[in-house]
C-alpha cells in the first residue's frame, strides 16, 4: 500500500486508542507528528514510547479551547481529527459534555484548520449516524434518525465539514468507523468498548455480560484497516473523493455470541480455564441497533481501500496483545 511520508500531521486525540495507533504508524514513515490531547479518555502509556521521538510533539490541550486548536495546527499540513468523547451511554448520561467536545470542539478544530490553511482535514465520523435505519448493508447516503446524543454529534460533524468545504474550500473527508478494536483500546471504565472489556473479564475468569440475547451483530473492524483508511484519505488528490464520508469497516458482521466464542477460543490457548467461563445475558441497551454491516464499495472505488484483516485475523492479534500487555 502507498504510504504518506515526510509530512507534518496533527493527530487530535492522539493519546487515545485510534489516535495513538495513527501516531505510531505515521512516525514509522518519517512524518512529523503533533498530538493534541487533554487525556480525558486517552492514556499516557499509549504514547509513552513516542515522547522522546524527535519527530513527535505532544501538546496537552483541549479542543474546547480555540487557542489550543490554533496552537496545535501551526505549521501542520494535514489533520487527522480523532479527539471526541466516544460511547453512546456516556452521551446519554451527560449529553452536554459530549456535545461540547464533539460539536463545539470539532467546530474549533475546523476553524483552526481553515485559518492554518491545512491541505486536508480527515475526521473520525461514526456508524452511529445510520441511526434507526434498518437497511443492510449500510450505504453512505442512506441514513436514518440518530438514536443517541452521541450519534447526533457525529452527524453534526459531517454537516459542519460539508459547510467548511463549500464555504472556505477546506478539503474534508469523514471516516465512519464501525466498531473498531485492537491493541491499546482501553478495557477499563464504565464506557469501555465491548471487545477489550470482554477480554479483560475473561482473563480474570469473570463472567462477561452480553446485553440482549447475543444475536445482535456488528461489523467489527481491526485497527490496521482503520489506519489504512486514514492514510488513503490523506493521500487522495482526487477532488471527487473529497467532501464526503466513507464507511470504514471490514464489510462482514459477527454476532456477540460468535464474538464471545472466538474470544474464548483464542484466549484459552493461553489459559484453558477461560473456555469454561460462563456468560451472563442482560437486557438490551438503550440506543443500540440490532445489526450493523457496512458496504465498503465506496471506499474501495474512490480510495482504493483493501482491508487486510478480517475480524478473526484482527481478533487473534488483539488477544495476543492483551495477553502480553494486561497480565
Ligand atoms: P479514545 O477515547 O481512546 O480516544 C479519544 C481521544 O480524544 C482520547 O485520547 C481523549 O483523551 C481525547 N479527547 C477527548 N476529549 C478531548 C478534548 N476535549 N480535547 C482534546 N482531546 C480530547 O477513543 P477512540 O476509540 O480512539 O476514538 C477515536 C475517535 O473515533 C473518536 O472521535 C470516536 O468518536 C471515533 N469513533 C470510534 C469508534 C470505535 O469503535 N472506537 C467508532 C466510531 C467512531
Amino acid at each position: 500500500m502507498n504510504q504518506i511520508k515526510d509530512k507534518t500531521i496533527l493527530v487530535t486525540g492522539g493519546a487515545g486508542f485510534i489516535g495513538s495507533n495513527l501516531c505510531e504508524h505515521l512516525l514509522e514513515y518519517n512524518n512529523k507528528v503533533v498530538c493534541l490531547d487533554n487525556f480525558a479518555t486517552g492514556r499516557v502509556q499509549n504514547i509513552q514510547h513516542l515522547l522522546n521521538h524527535s519527530n513527535f510533539t505532544l501538546i496537552v490541550g483541549d479542543i474546547r479551547n480555540l487557542s489550543d486548536c490554533h496552537k496545535a495546527v501551526m505549521g501542520v499540513e494535514y489533520v487527522l481529527h480523532q479527539a471526541a468523547l466516544g460511547s453512546v451511554p456516556r452521551s446519554i448520561n451527560d449529553p452536554i459534555t459530549s456535545n461540547d467536545v464533539n460539536v463545539s470542539g470539532f467546530l474549533n478544530m475546523l476553524v483552526a484548520a481553515r485559518d492554518a490553511k491545512v491541505k486536508k482535514f480527515v475526521y473520525a465520523a461514526s456508524s452511529s449516524t445510520y441511526g434507526d435505519s434498518e437497511a443492510l448493508p449500510k450505504i453512505e447516503d442512506k441514513i436514518g434518525k440518530p438514536l443517541s446524543p452521541y450519534a447526533i454529534t457525529k452527524y453534526v460533524n459531517e454537516l459542519y465539514a460539508d459547510i467548511f468545504q463549500k464555504s472556505y474550500g477546506l478539503n474534508c473527508i469523514g471516516l465512519r468507523y464501525f466498531n473498531v478494536f485492537g491493541r491499546k483500546q482501553d478495557p477499563n471504565g464504565a464506557y469501555a468498548a465491548v471487545i477489550p472489556k470482554f477480554v479483560m473479564q475473561l482473563m480474570k475468569h469473570e463472567s462477561p455480560i452480553i446485553n440482549g440475547d447475543g444475536n445482535y451483530s456488528r461489523d467489527f473492524t481491526y485497527i490496521d484497516n482503520v489506519i489504512q483508511m486514514n492514510v488513503l484519505a490523506l493521500l487522495t488528490e482526487n477532488p471527487e473523493a473529497m467532501n464526503t464520508v466513507y464507511n470504514t469497516a471490514f464489510g462482514d458482521r459477527t454476532t456477540l455470541n460468535d464474538l464471545m466464542a472466538s474470544l474464548k477460543k483464542y484466549l484459552s490457548k493461553y489459559d484453558e480455564k477461560i473456555a469454561s467461563v460462563e456468560v451472563i445475558y442482560g437486557p438490551n441497551r438503550n440506543g443500540d441497533i440490532p445489526h450493523s454491516l457496512a458496504s465498503i464499495d465506496k471506499a474501495k472505488k474512490m480510495l482504493g481501500y483493501n482491508p487486510q484483516y478480517s475480524m478473526q485475523q484482527g481478533l487473534e492479534q488483539a488477544v495476543a496483545w492483551y495477553w502480553e500487555n494486561l497480565q
